[in-house]
Protein backbone atom coordinates (compact mmCIF):
# COMPACT_ATOMS: atom_id res chain seq x y z
CA UNK A 1 0.00 0.00 0.00
CA UNK A 2 1.14 3.56 -1.15
CA UNK A 3 0.92 5.19 2.85
CA UNK A 4 2.41 8.72 0.95
CA UNK A 5 -0.07 11.40 1.53
CA UNK A 6 -2.57 10.16 3.81
CA UNK A 7 -3.20 13.61 4.63
CA UNK A 8 -4.80 13.85 1.83
CA UNK A 9 -7.31 11.08 1.76
CA UNK A 10 -10.23 13.31 1.76
CA UNK A 11 -9.83 13.63 -1.85
CA UNK A 12 -9.64 10.36 -2.84
CA UNK A 13 -11.33 9.18 -5.95
CA UNK A 14 -12.18 5.33 -6.67
CA UNK A 15 -8.89 4.56 -8.74
CA UNK A 16 -7.18 5.85 -5.96
CA UNK A 17 -8.15 2.25 -3.87
CA UNK A 18 -7.25 0.47 -6.85
CA UNK A 19 -3.73 -1.22 -6.77
CA UNK A 20 -1.14 -1.04 -9.50
CA UNK A 21 -1.32 -4.69 -10.16
CA UNK A 22 -3.55 -5.15 -13.34
CA UNK A 23 -6.13 -8.09 -13.18
CA UNK A 24 -5.71 -11.29 -14.41
CA UNK A 25 -9.36 -11.56 -14.46
CA UNK A 26 -10.95 -13.16 -18.14
CA UNK A 27 -12.34 -10.44 -20.47
CA UNK A 28 -16.10 -9.64 -19.38
CA UNK A 29 -15.29 -11.33 -16.17
CA UNK A 30 -18.02 -9.73 -13.66
CA UNK A 31 -15.56 -9.45 -11.18
CA UNK A 32 -14.00 -6.24 -13.06
CA UNK A 33 -17.37 -4.53 -11.68
CA UNK A 34 -17.22 -5.64 -8.00
CA UNK A 35 -13.38 -4.06 -8.32
CA UNK A 36 -15.08 -1.08 -9.61
CA UNK A 37 -18.38 -0.80 -7.35
CA UNK A 38 -16.11 -1.52 -4.35
CA UNK A 39 -13.61 1.29 -5.03
CA UNK A 40 -16.50 3.67 -5.64
CA UNK A 41 -18.07 3.03 -2.33
CA UNK A 42 -14.91 3.61 -0.31
CA UNK A 43 -14.28 6.67 -2.31
CA UNK A 44 -17.98 7.76 -1.68
CA UNK A 45 -17.14 6.95 1.95
CA UNK A 46 -14.14 8.64 1.77
CA UNK A 47 -12.56 6.24 3.81
CA UNK A 48 -8.66 6.42 4.47
CA UNK A 49 -6.94 3.53 3.17
CA UNK A 50 -5.19 3.04 6.20
CA UNK A 51 -8.21 2.29 8.09
CA UNK A 52 -9.21 -0.36 5.73
CA UNK A 53 -8.16 -4.14 5.05
CA UNK A 54 -9.55 -6.61 2.60
CA UNK A 55 -8.87 -10.08 3.25
CA UNK A 56 -9.95 -12.98 0.67
CA UNK A 57 -9.83 -16.68 0.40
CA UNK A 58 -9.18 -18.35 -2.98
CA UNK A 59 -10.46 -18.49 -6.48
CA UNK A 60 -11.10 -15.89 -9.38
CA UNK A 61 -12.34 -13.83 -7.38
CA UNK A 62 -10.10 -14.15 -4.55
CA UNK A 63 -7.59 -12.11 -6.05
CA UNK A 64 -9.46 -8.74 -5.80
CA UNK A 65 -7.65 -7.54 -2.34
CA UNK A 66 -3.99 -7.39 -4.65
CA UNK A 67 -6.09 -4.84 -7.18
CA UNK A 68 -6.74 -2.68 -4.38
CA UNK A 69 -4.20 -0.51 -2.12
CA UNK A 70 -6.03 -1.44 0.99
CA UNK A 71 -4.14 -3.47 3.48
CA UNK A 72 -4.86 -6.67 2.09
CA UNK A 73 -4.48 -10.50 3.13
CA UNK A 74 -5.05 -13.31 0.56
CA UNK A 75 -5.86 -15.97 2.57
CA UNK A 76 -6.43 -19.91 2.57
CA UNK A 77 -9.18 -21.56 0.77
CA UNK A 78 -13.05 -20.93 2.86
CA UNK A 79 -10.91 -19.05 5.58
CA UNK A 80 -11.41 -15.44 4.76
CA UNK A 81 -13.77 -15.26 7.47
CA UNK A 82 -11.89 -16.86 10.11
CA UNK A 83 -8.88 -14.38 9.53
CA UNK A 84 -11.32 -11.44 9.45
CA UNK A 85 -13.13 -11.98 12.78
CA UNK A 86 -9.24 -12.32 14.00
CA UNK A 87 -8.14 -8.99 12.65
CA UNK A 88 -11.81 -7.52 13.57
CA UNK A 89 -11.21 -8.31 17.05
CA UNK A 90 -7.86 -7.36 17.30
CA UNK A 91 -7.96 -4.17 15.51
CA UNK A 92 -11.85 -3.23 16.17
CA UNK A 93 -11.13 0.12 14.67
CA UNK A 94 -10.32 -0.95 11.44
CA UNK A 95 -13.35 -0.94 8.31
CA UNK A 96 -12.89 -4.93 7.25
CA UNK A 97 -13.93 -6.04 3.86
CA UNK A 98 -14.12 -9.91 3.13
CA UNK A 99 -14.15 -11.54 -0.26
CA UNK A 100 -14.64 -14.87 -2.32
CA UNK A 101 -16.33 -17.11 -4.34
CA UNK A 102 -19.00 -19.25 -4.18
CA UNK A 103 -17.17 -22.18 -3.64
CA UNK A 104 -14.97 -20.50 -1.13
CA UNK A 105 -17.87 -19.10 0.99
CA UNK A 106 -19.93 -21.96 0.97
CA UNK A 107 -18.15 -25.25 0.26
CA UNK A 108 -14.87 -25.30 2.16
CA UNK A 109 -15.65 -22.26 3.86
CA UNK A 110 -18.96 -22.97 4.93
CA UNK A 111 -18.81 -23.35 8.35
CA UNK A 112 -16.66 -20.54 8.88
CA UNK A 113 -19.84 -18.39 6.51
CA UNK A 114 -22.80 -19.63 9.10
CA UNK A 115 -20.39 -18.65 12.40
CA UNK A 116 -19.64 -15.44 10.85
CA UNK A 117 -23.32 -14.53 9.66
CA UNK A 118 -24.20 -15.80 13.99
CA UNK A 119 -21.39 -14.04 15.60
CA UNK A 120 -22.82 -10.54 13.93
CA UNK A 121 -19.19 -8.89 14.15
CA UNK A 122 -18.72 -5.96 12.03
CA UNK A 123 -17.38 -7.16 8.88
CA UNK A 124 -18.47 -7.08 4.90
CA UNK A 125 -18.74 -9.46 3.01
CA UNK A 126 -18.88 -9.97 -0.82
CA UNK A 127 -19.93 -13.14 -2.24
CA UNK A 128 -18.68 -12.95 -5.95
CA UNK A 129 -21.17 -15.80 -7.38
CA UNK A 130 -21.25 -17.29 -10.68
CA UNK A 131 -22.27 -20.71 -9.86
CA UNK A 132 -18.87 -22.36 -10.65
CA UNK A 133 -15.51 -23.12 -9.42
CA UNK A 134 -13.50 -21.01 -12.40
CA UNK A 135 -10.03 -21.00 -11.56
CA UNK A 136 -10.27 -24.70 -11.46
CA UNK A 137 -11.61 -24.78 -15.32
CA UNK A 138 -15.50 -24.72 -14.65
CA UNK A 139 -17.29 -27.57 -11.76
CA UNK A 140 -20.20 -27.53 -10.34
CA UNK A 141 -20.09 -25.19 -6.74
CA UNK A 142 -22.54 -25.05 -4.03
CA UNK A 143 -24.69 -22.75 -5.88
CA UNK A 144 -24.77 -24.17 -9.06
CA UNK A 145 -28.14 -25.69 -10.12
CA UNK A 146 -28.55 -29.74 -10.19
CA UNK A 147 -28.89 -30.16 -14.57
CA UNK A 148 -26.20 -28.03 -14.99
CA UNK A 149 -24.45 -31.16 -17.46
CA UNK A 150 -20.86 -28.93 -18.84
CA UNK A 151 -18.30 -29.68 -16.01
CA UNK A 152 -16.58 -32.79 -17.44
CA UNK A 153 -17.14 -34.09 -13.94
CA UNK A 154 -20.80 -33.88 -13.81
CA UNK A 155 -21.85 -34.48 -17.66
CA UNK A 156 -25.69 -35.31 -16.55
CA UNK A 157 -25.38 -32.42 -13.57
CA UNK A 158 -24.47 -32.79 -10.05
CA UNK A 159 -28.43 -33.82 -9.18
CA UNK A 160 -27.54 -31.97 -6.02
CA UNK A 161 -30.07 -28.36 -5.29
CA UNK A 162 -28.18 -25.84 -5.29
CA UNK A 163 -27.63 -23.36 -2.10
CA UNK A 164 -29.53 -20.25 -1.97
CA UNK A 165 -27.26 -17.87 -0.25
CA UNK A 166 -29.30 -15.06 0.85
CA UNK A 167 -31.39 -18.35 2.44
CA UNK A 168 -28.57 -19.21 4.29
CA UNK A 169 -27.43 -16.12 5.61
CA UNK A 170 -30.55 -15.01 7.27
CA UNK A 171 -31.11 -18.75 8.99
CA UNK A 172 -27.78 -18.02 10.84
CA UNK A 173 -28.31 -14.64 11.29
CA UNK A 174 -26.40 -11.92 9.59
CA UNK A 175 -28.27 -8.41 10.44
CA UNK A 176 -27.87 -6.85 6.74
CA UNK A 177 -28.31 -9.67 3.47
CA UNK A 178 -28.43 -7.94 0.13
CA UNK A 179 -28.06 -8.76 -3.30
CA UNK A 180 -26.13 -7.17 -6.45
CA UNK A 181 -25.57 -7.60 -9.74
CA UNK A 182 -22.18 -6.96 -11.31
CA UNK A 183 -24.08 -5.44 -14.74
CA UNK A 184 -25.21 -2.87 -12.16
CA UNK A 185 -22.24 -1.13 -10.93
CA UNK A 186 -23.54 1.90 -9.65
CA UNK A 187 -25.89 -0.05 -7.34
CA UNK A 188 -23.99 -2.47 -6.14
CA UNK A 189 -21.58 0.38 -5.28
CA UNK A 190 -24.97 1.81 -3.36
CA UNK A 191 -25.49 -1.17 -1.96
CA UNK A 192 -22.02 -1.20 -0.71
CA UNK A 193 -21.88 1.83 0.64
CA UNK A 194 -24.80 0.46 3.12
CA UNK A 195 -23.42 -2.66 4.03
CA UNK A 196 -20.22 -1.00 4.98
CA UNK A 197 -22.17 1.21 7.05
CA UNK A 198 -24.23 -1.46 8.66
CA UNK A 199 -22.64 -2.10 12.17
CA UNK A 200 -22.74 -5.95 12.39
CA UNK A 201 -22.61 -8.87 9.52
CA UNK A 202 -23.23 -7.64 6.15
CA UNK A 203 -23.19 -10.20 3.81
CA UNK A 204 -23.63 -9.14 0.05
CA UNK A 205 -24.10 -11.60 -3.15
CA UNK A 206 -22.78 -10.07 -5.97
CA UNK A 207 -24.14 -11.73 -8.83
CA UNK A 208 -20.92 -12.11 -10.78
CA UNK A 209 -21.06 -13.87 -14.56
CA UNK A 210 -18.23 -16.06 -15.73
CA UNK A 211 -18.26 -16.15 -19.11
CA UNK A 212 -15.58 -18.34 -19.81
CA UNK A 213 -17.26 -21.25 -17.88
CA UNK A 214 -20.94 -20.35 -18.21
CA UNK A 215 -21.17 -17.97 -20.86
CA UNK A 216 -25.17 -18.79 -20.61
CA UNK A 217 -24.68 -16.23 -17.50
CA UNK A 218 -24.64 -13.38 -20.07
CA UNK A 219 -28.40 -13.46 -20.18
CA UNK A 220 -28.54 -12.03 -16.11
CA UNK A 221 -28.50 -8.55 -17.38
CA UNK A 222 -32.03 -9.60 -19.06
CA UNK A 223 -33.45 -11.48 -15.95
CA UNK A 224 -32.09 -9.40 -13.45
CA UNK A 225 -34.83 -6.71 -11.34
CA UNK A 226 -35.21 -4.99 -8.61
CA UNK A 227 -37.00 -6.05 -5.49
CA UNK A 228 -40.50 -4.75 -5.65
CA UNK A 229 -40.24 -4.58 -2.03
CA UNK A 230 -38.60 -2.15 0.49
CA UNK A 231 -36.27 -3.59 3.13
CA UNK A 232 -37.31 -5.77 5.92
CA UNK A 233 -36.82 -6.01 9.28
CA UNK A 234 -39.02 -8.66 9.38
CA UNK A 235 -36.83 -12.11 9.23
CA UNK A 236 -40.31 -13.92 8.63
CA UNK A 237 -40.95 -11.48 6.00
CA UNK A 238 -37.38 -11.85 4.26
CA UNK A 239 -37.32 -15.36 4.23
CA UNK A 240 -40.69 -14.86 2.41
CA UNK A 241 -39.46 -12.59 -0.16
CA UNK A 242 -36.31 -14.86 -0.32
CA UNK A 243 -37.84 -18.24 -1.19
CA UNK A 244 -40.63 -16.88 -3.67
CA UNK A 245 -37.64 -14.93 -5.65
CA UNK A 246 -36.08 -16.67 -8.33
CA UNK A 247 -32.87 -15.35 -7.39
CA UNK A 248 -32.13 -12.31 -9.47
CA UNK A 249 -34.08 -9.86 -8.12
CA UNK A 250 -31.38 -7.27 -6.13
CA UNK A 251 -31.26 -4.63 -3.62
CA UNK A 252 -31.62 -4.82 0.54
CA UNK A 253 -33.11 -7.68 1.42
CA UNK A 254 -33.17 -7.26 5.01
CA UNK A 255 -31.22 -5.29 7.99
CA UNK A 256 -31.79 -5.63 11.74
CA UNK A 257 -30.37 -3.49 14.28
CA UNK A 258 -29.80 -6.82 16.60
CA UNK A 259 -26.46 -5.34 18.28
CA UNK A 260 -22.85 -6.58 16.84
CA UNK A 261 -20.73 -8.26 18.55
CA UNK A 262 -18.21 -6.24 20.37
CA UNK A 263 -14.74 -8.03 21.23
CA UNK A 264 -13.92 -7.33 24.51
CA UNK A 265 -17.31 -6.42 25.80
CA UNK A 266 -18.81 -9.75 25.89
CA UNK A 267 -19.01 -13.45 24.43
CA UNK A 268 -15.41 -12.42 22.99
CA UNK A 269 -12.51 -11.59 24.97
CA UNK A 270 -9.96 -8.55 24.52
CA UNK A 271 -7.24 -10.26 22.23
CA UNK A 272 -4.70 -7.89 23.58
CA UNK A 273 -5.23 -8.24 27.15
CA UNK A 274 -5.57 -11.82 26.67
CA UNK A 275 -2.24 -12.11 24.67
CA UNK A 276 -0.62 -10.06 27.50
CA UNK A 277 -2.12 -12.20 30.03
CA UNK A 278 -0.13 -15.30 28.58
CA UNK A 279 3.48 -13.31 27.62
CA UNK A 280 3.33 -12.24 31.64
CA UNK A 281 2.89 -15.87 32.50
CA UNK A 282 6.04 -17.05 30.90
CA UNK A 283 7.74 -13.77 32.09
CA UNK A 284 11.07 -14.37 34.10
FE1 LIG B 1 -13.80 -14.69 -14.20
FE2 LIG B 1 -14.61 -17.13 -14.90
FE3 LIG B 1 -12.36 -16.15 -15.94
FE4 LIG B 1 -12.47 -16.85 -13.37
S1 LIG B 1 -12.67 -18.25 -15.12
S2 LIG B 1 -11.56 -14.96 -14.19
S3 LIG B 1 -14.57 -16.28 -12.81
S4 LIG B 1 -14.45 -15.34 -16.26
Amino acid sequence: MNMENTAMDKALVPKDYKSDIKPIWCPGCGDFAVLNAITKALAFLELPREQAAFITGIGCSSRIAAYTSLYGFHGVHGRALALAAGLKAARKDLTVLVAGGDGDGLSIGGNHFIHACRRNMDLTYVMMDNEVYGMTKGQASPTTGADWSKSKLTPQGSGIRPLRPASLALTAGATFIARGFTGDPNGLARILVEAIRHPGFAFVQALSPCPTFRPEQMEWKRMVRGFEQETTSDPMEAARRIHADDGMSIGVIYRSDYPALQPGSGGVGDPRATLDAIESEFRI
